[in-house]
């Protein structure tokens, strides 16, 4: 049967917003260390003997892996702990990061000055589009032409990375966005990974710059379902130091509460500022080690292609660059060049077109050297003052260990009675609220659907009552919509049903279909024990959920279904599964296998008897 829409990134609707009274920043003091940037100042000159070429590094300074950091929706008013937070918590650490304003929020609130602040800091700023919808064809000139200009107008660096609003692409939008001038984009599918022997991690090859995948806090948007809250920031860098490779990091605001609100009122998802603080020094003690370098999106994208296309070299002791390829003029950055010294000395001076830039010893006789390869060649000369220093015995927090299901981070057990899961009847951008209003006993859970292709369910009246459609035509996938029991789609919790004898809905609509299945809907209930870990469930493998297969019909009709009356799953690992899971539900699912060409899928009256 087919999954919820697990892998798409939803926004909330915001009911409240966060009003002036934003709770006085707290950030940590004393402070914590910070990662070295500026070049040496050299003393005086220590006889390096004579300097060998190495390599040019697969990342900067020879790190293990690569990581950005993408906050989406600054500007907006519920997400001021961006910049009340997370802009100087990483300056403080002289780390960077990624905000995507969207023009709209950074206009209505007259605070483009927010914008400029983060810039100055070293931050990118990454387009968000102007409105914040779902990106078409249709509206790109307004949403990626029009917004990239806007932003151009008022920073100092042009906008050349964008992230899709609801994470929300197709192929012919991300073309618009690299047409009007972007050469990144945060748009891989997600759907194939899982947060362990798969996670979504970028090759150091330049072959993805505008299909970034990406892990999206929190954990119930998470690949990492299954480890701590705490822990999923810090796992999913470990995850590329074991690969060599590069992670992308989507997180919205901060939160000074370490609980923080679940219903838009700090933006989706806050991120408690104990916790980013936490990763943040993480970041540090792992740079000083020198596993990770942390950089946004744009300067990782310009390494991975001006490191393949700037070739160096070392003559006497001279780094020389060839840059007769375009690609290495067009993404110029300042890349590393390993080079050995004959005799162990504590720095090396490195002297570029009379500046100074910046190098960073990584063991006896090693340094990386950084430097841009269209500026010219790089004189280099041993010195007595110890350059940045790689400390291979810093302390890092022990690798993070998941757990072993969902339901031990997150369970909620109904007492029964109140059994109301949705009615539907409230206004039409309501319908996916957290919590949902209409839930009872504990349940909080909203709407999703797939594929992520699809425009998706809405909520439509008939007089007084509100009820939901999702329809769609020739979409060749897997296709429905889903209740989740908590949270925006199930996963990565549980809820115990065991009070409840089971489900009852009104359905109606019509499904046309090439196989048996015509005529016919697919009710699914998910549970942590048959979802896969991918969409946060415990499963490791892939499998069929229970399910029943109703007629539906093009009127009005009530249906009920016990828990005891779903047939068991028909594909899979769950094969030979023979009773629900009660106590660890995750959603309901409504949906038509790939086979259905067309469909109307009416639903309304959702309860739990
Ligand atoms: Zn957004």
């Amino acid at each position: 049967m087919p999954n919820p829409g697990g892998s798409a990134v939803h926004h909330l609707v915001t009911r409240r917003r966060l009003g002036g009274g934003t709770p006085p920043a707290a950030l940590r003091e004393p402070c914590c260390g910070s990662i070295d940037t500026q070049p040496v100042t050299c003393a005086g000159p220590s006889n390096a003997g004579a300097f060998t070429f190495d390599k040019v590094a697969t990342w900067r300074d020879d790190a293990k892996a690569a990581y950005s950091m993408i906050h989406d929706d600054f500007c907006g008013p519920a997400l001021r702990g961006i910049d009340m937070y997370a802009v100087p918590a990483l300056a403080k650490r002289k780390l960077t990061a990624a905000v995507g304003p969207f023009v709209q929020v950074c206009q209505q609130g007259n605070i483009w000055n927010i914008v400029q602040t983060a810039e100055d800091n070293g931050n990118e700023i990454v387009n968000h589009s102007y409105t914040h919808p779902n990106i078409t064809t249709a509206n790109a000139p307004l949403e990626v032409v029009m917004s990239k200009a806007q932003f151009d107008m008022r920073i100092r660096n042009p906008i050349t990375f964008f992230i899709f609003p609801f994470d929300f692409w197709t192929a012919d939008t991300v073309k618009a966005v690299s047409d009007a001038g972007h050469f990144g984009a945060r748009a891989g599918v997600r759907d194939t990974f899982d947060g362990f022997a798969n996670p979504p991690l970028n090759p150091p090859e330049p072959t993805n710059d505008l299909a970034l995948v990406f892990d999206v806090w929190p954990r119930t948007y998470s690949k990492y379902a299954l480890f701590q809250s705490n822990d999923v920031l810090n796992q999913h860098v470990w995850s590329a130091v074991d690969r060599g490779v590069y992670a992308v990091r989507e997180m919205h605001s901060i939160s000074p509460a370490d609980l923080p609100p679940q219903d838009g009122s700090q933006g989706f998802g806050p991120v408690p500022l104990r916790v980013y603080e936490d990763h943040l020094d993480f970041l540090v003690n792992a740079w000083k080690a020198n596993l990770v370098w942390t950089s946004p999106p744009s300067s990782v994208i310009r390494y991975r292609h001006a490191r393949a296309k700037c070739m160096a070299s070392v003559s006497a002791n001279t780094v020389n660059f060839d840059t007769t390829d375009p690609e290495c003029v067009k993404f110029a950055t300042p890349i590393s060049v390993i080079v050995h010294t004959a005799n162990d000395v504590p720095g090396v001076k490195a002297i570029q077109s009379g500046a100074a830039v910046f190098t960073r010893k990584l063991g006896p006789m090693t340094f990386s050297i950084d430097a841009d390869p269209t500026a010219g060649g790089v004189t280099l000369e041993g010195c007595a003052t110890p350059s940045s220093t790689v400390d291979p015995t810093v302390q890092l927090p022990a690798r993070p260990m998941p757990a072993k299901s969902v339901c031990d981070l997150q369970k909620v057990i109904g007492k029964g009675g109140n059994g109301s899961m949705d009615s539907l009847d409230r206004l039409p951008e309501e319908l996916r609220i957290i919590p949902n209003p209409d839930q009872a006993d504990g349940r909080t859970g909203s709407w999703s659907w797939y594929p992520a292709t699809a425009q998706g369910a809405a909520i439509l009246r008939e007089g007084m009552n509100g009820y939901l459609r999702y329809s769609a035509a020739n979409l060749g996938a897997f296709a429905g919509t889903t209740l989740a029991f908590l949270g925006g789609n199930g996963a990565g919790s549980c809820y115990d049903g065991t009070a409840y004898k089971g489900i009852r809905f009104k359905i109606r609509g019509s499904v046309a279909a090439t196989d048996s299945l015509a005529g016919s809907i697919v009710v699914s209930v998910i549970t942590a024990e048959t979802q896969t870990q991918k969409y946060g469930g415990d499963l490791k493998g892939v499998g069929g959920h229970f399910h029943k297969i109703i007629p539906i019909t093009p009127d009005w009709q009530t249906v009920q279904i016990a828990w005891t009356d779903l047939d068991p799953p028909v594909f899979g690992d769950t094969l030979g599964l023979t009773h629900l899971a009660t106590n660890k539900l995750q959603a309901i699912d409504w949906g038509v296998t790939s086979a259905a060409t067309k469909f109307e899928l009416n639903l309304d009256e959702i309860y739990l008897y």
